[in-house]
């Protein structure tokens, strides 16, 4: 049976997606040739990667002057590798803490240079976005996370971070893994944004970049892999890329294009956030973990208020085939994942097994 899944990332992909991908793992339209057996430079590939690139750069309305890559070591490495390419030598990276992936970053950041936090909801165990940010002290630019997949707070509002980092002087850098190509989003704003694939865009393996290309310092004794502007000579075909994840983000783009780009996309994922979030205050059974106004479009975060029940919901989740609902080892309760592909249906089913727990109890 096919599952309703929840799951936070590797998750889920959208079915004709998937029925192309395996159909392409034995045969790529009717070449004889599997996906997996082709060469990164064979005119087919080609094709394959630049309509990604060209897909992604019409999906989010990218302006001029921004390049599209797909790199590889997943957001982890974007950590380390935007520090390095933005930071100007011996300059200050100014980052927002909203949890495990903003910390990682600061990690990152730290071995580089100089680092400062200016904002930080870590006393509260991240249950929400810091507000009136400032720093007073100058940075070279502003790091922040959009979307915690772990604690389920999202930024709702770009444009004061966007002017805190204007009126510095500074780049702005974004950590879109878990909300990229969820709604709407004013590329301008920023200088580099990345995210890992796993969450919306397709299989782990490739790493989405969209980088300002007239920010970077071409630096020559930069690792070559870790400078942006090797890839951007290379139109993301420096080394052999990650082919199959970039085939599956290609046949993801095109589908969200078909069901009518972001717009509709964004309208369906509210609809979806909306309506779980309404059930969990609705029911007696249920509290959510963060700050109402912070909570996250993509990553539900809740729990049961009587732990005691938790042995009945698990049972009846996996009775209904729901997966992936536990949340992140590091905070317990639940977390329902809401991506792209997965369709109000599941949520339903969610809720009304909430329900059902809720008369029995
Ligand atoms: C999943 C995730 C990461 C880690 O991504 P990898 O591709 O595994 O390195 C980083 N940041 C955010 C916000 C994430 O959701």
């Amino acid at each position: 049976m096919k599952q309703h899944n929840f799951s936070a990332g590797p998750s889920i992909l959208p079915i004709p997606v998937l029925q192309k991908a395996s159909e392409a793992v034995l045969d790529l339209n009717q070449t004889g040739l599997s996906i997996l057996e082709i060469s990164h430079r064979s005119p087919n590939f080609v094709k394959i990667i630049n309509e990604a690139r060209a897909l992604t750069k019409e999906i989010l309305n990218i302006p001029e002057g921004y390049e599209v890559l797909f790199l590889q070591g997943g957001a982890s490495l974007q950590f380390y590798m935007s520090a390095l390419n933005i930071s100007k030598l011996n300059g200050t990276g100014a980052y927002i803490d909203t949890g495990t992936w903003s910390t990682k970053a600061i990690k990152e950041s730290e071995k580089l240079g100089d680092t400062t936090i200016i904002a930080s909801s870590k006393n509260q165990a991240y249950k929400y976005i810091p507000k009136n940010i400032s720093s007073n002290k100058p940075f070279d630019y502003l790091h922040f996370t959009s979307n915690n997949t772990i604690y389920g707070t999202q930024f709702h509002d770009f444009s004061k971070l966007s002017e805190l980092a204007n009126n510095n002087n500074a780049k702005l850098i974004c950590d879109m893994s878990s909300d990229i190509l969820s709604k709407k989003i004013d590329v301008e704003l920023f200088d580099l944004i990345y995210a890992g694939a796993q969450k919306n865009i397709g299989p782990a393996g490739a790493t989405l970049v969209i980088v300002k290309k007239n920010i970077l310092q071409k630096n020559p004794n930069l690792p070559t892999y870790l400078n942006y502007q090797t890839h951007i000579d290379k139109e993301s075909m420096f080394n052999t890329p990650p082919v199959f994840s970039i085939y599956v983000a290609m046949l993801t783009l095109k589908w969200i294009k078909r069901l009518g780009g972001l717009t509709a996309i964004e309208s369906k994922n509210r609809e979806k956030a909306t309506t779980l979030y309404n059930e969990i205050d609705r029911n007696s059974l249920f509290s959510g973990l963060v700050e109402v106004t912070d909570r996250s479009m993509m990553n539900v975060t809740f729990k049961l208020n009587n732990e005691n029940l938790e042995t009945k919901f698990n049972t009846m989740c996996q009775d209904t085939g729901i997966s992936g609902l536990n949340g992140h080892r590091s905070v317990g309760g639940y977390r329902a994942s809401l991506y792209n592909a997965l369709d109000i249906e599941s949520v339903h089913v969610l809720i009304k097994i909430m329900q059902q727990l809720e008369k029995i109890s």
